[in-house]
């Protein structure tokens, strides 16, 4: 996963958390693309939750009753700092032709 560059990804407790009392079983969490919800009676289920994009927040930004919940981001940019995750990504994505820094740019951590 490039936002992680060979991080691992079950070293981060990143995924959403349902409050039940709140969900109104809308359904637009389902159209979370890495297929982290499945459906039940119930509504949506972390089924997947290692499969959730650390960092991403949009289906608690656009759930129509605010019920899911992820950790605070100063938990996971502690995680990237401490790890150089930052430094790696770069390394990544330069290595892919995807980024071109001149001398005395920021270092990324
Ligand atoms: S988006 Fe929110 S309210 Fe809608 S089904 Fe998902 S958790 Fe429930
Ligand atoms: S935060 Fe993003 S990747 Fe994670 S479950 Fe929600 S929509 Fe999917």
């Amino acid at each position: 996963m490039p936002w992680l560059a060979g991080y691992p990804r079950e070293k981060i407790d990143w995924f959403p958390e349902i409050d039940y009392s709140q969900c109104v079983k809308c359904g637009m969490c389902m159209n979370c693309g890495r297929k982290v919800y499945n459906w039940t009676d119930a509504g949506p289920l972390v089924k997947h939750p290692y499969d959730c994009v650390p960092g991403c927040t949009t289906c608690a930004v656009l759930c129509m009753k605010d019920a899911i919940s992820f950790p605070d981001r100063d938990y996971i940019r502690k995680i990237y700092k401490k790890n150089k995750v930052w430094l790696k990504v770069r390394e990544a994505l330069k290595k892919e032709g995807k980024l071109t820094i001149k001398k005395g740019g920021n270092n990324g951590n």
